[in-house]
């Protein structure tokens, strides 16, 4: 399998899956379609299908414009139909899905939107806008209760499962991180490394399931310093996982 990240927009990523012995590939979230449709061609791939994490139009803006010009199945979550362009096969929690040889596993992670799915291919997670390196998305249509619970479904995977999410925000996220764990080692390590690749441009997804455990504020309701983070912010808040994850979040929202 090949992995090949597009840079879309302003700080969007779009992915290209190919199963390299069939040379057939799946399109993650195509926020525009013109550098999609030429990197399709200079990497001789056979498109066959596009993956929408989401409905928002930085995911999906650019399934019209590859639907004019290649014949594709359009994933994405059965509830999305009509908010998702052209969407052939709904889909939910455990479906499969083949792209030539390759078979990737559908995660049903609502929160961000009540409509998000991640795809899993091998140990390769695109998760949208839900888990993001070092930070994870906005609440705009789900509940706390409902993203922590996705967060807690996504952590379940391997260590070095991939985590290719849809935007580079992994730098502004980890600013964010170490207002509330910044005794944390792994994490001032992680901020350090990352403001080095950005000086050079260089993309800092994926990430890996471990890197996202051990450095992320928003899977880390365990953290004493992050809860103590928390009852500075609001002494009345209470300490189980989804307040705690709550709070961090209304934390970021107006950081
Ligand atoms: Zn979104
Ligand atoms: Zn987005």
């Amino acid at each position: 399998m090949k992995i090949i990240q597009i840079p879309l927009l302003r700080d969007n990523y779009g992915y290209l899956v190919v199963c390299e012995k069939t040379k057939r590939a799946a399109i993650v979230d195509p926020s525009e379609a013109e550098p999609v449709l030429r990197r399709i061609e200079e990497e001789k791939v056979m498109p066959v299908a596009i993956l929408n994490t989401h409905h928002h139009r930085d995911h999906t803006g650019g399934n019209e414009g590859l639907l004019a010009v290649h014949k594709l199945k359009v994933y994405g979550h059965k509830s999305d139909e009509g908010r998702v362009f052209g969407m052939t096969d709904g889909v939910d929690e455990g479906a499969m899905i083949e792209i030539g040889e390759l078979k990737g596993k559908v995660f049903f992670i609502p929160g961000h939107t009540t409509g998000h799915v991640a795809y899993l291919f091998d140990n390769n997670l695109f998760c949208g806008d839900t888990l993001f390196t070092a930070g994870c998305g906005r609440l705009f249509e789900g509940t706390p209760e409902q993203m922590q619970s996705s967060l807690t479904k996504l952590m379940a995977l391997a260590d070095n499962t991939k985590v290719y999410c849809g935007h580079e925000y992994t730098e502004s996220n980890l600013r964010f991180a170490m207002t509330v764990e910044g005794r944390n080692p792994k994490l001032a390590a992680r901020f350090e490394r990352v403001q080095g690749l950005r000086a050079r441009g260089t993309s800092t997804v994926p990430s890996t399931m471990e890197e996202e455990k051990l450095t992320n504020p928003f899977l880390r309701w365990d953290s004493k310093e992050i809860q103590a983070s928390v009852k500075a912010a609001n002494p009345a808040s209470r300490t189980d996982p989804v307040a705690i994850f709550a709070a961090v979040r209304k934390m970021k929202d107006s950081f």
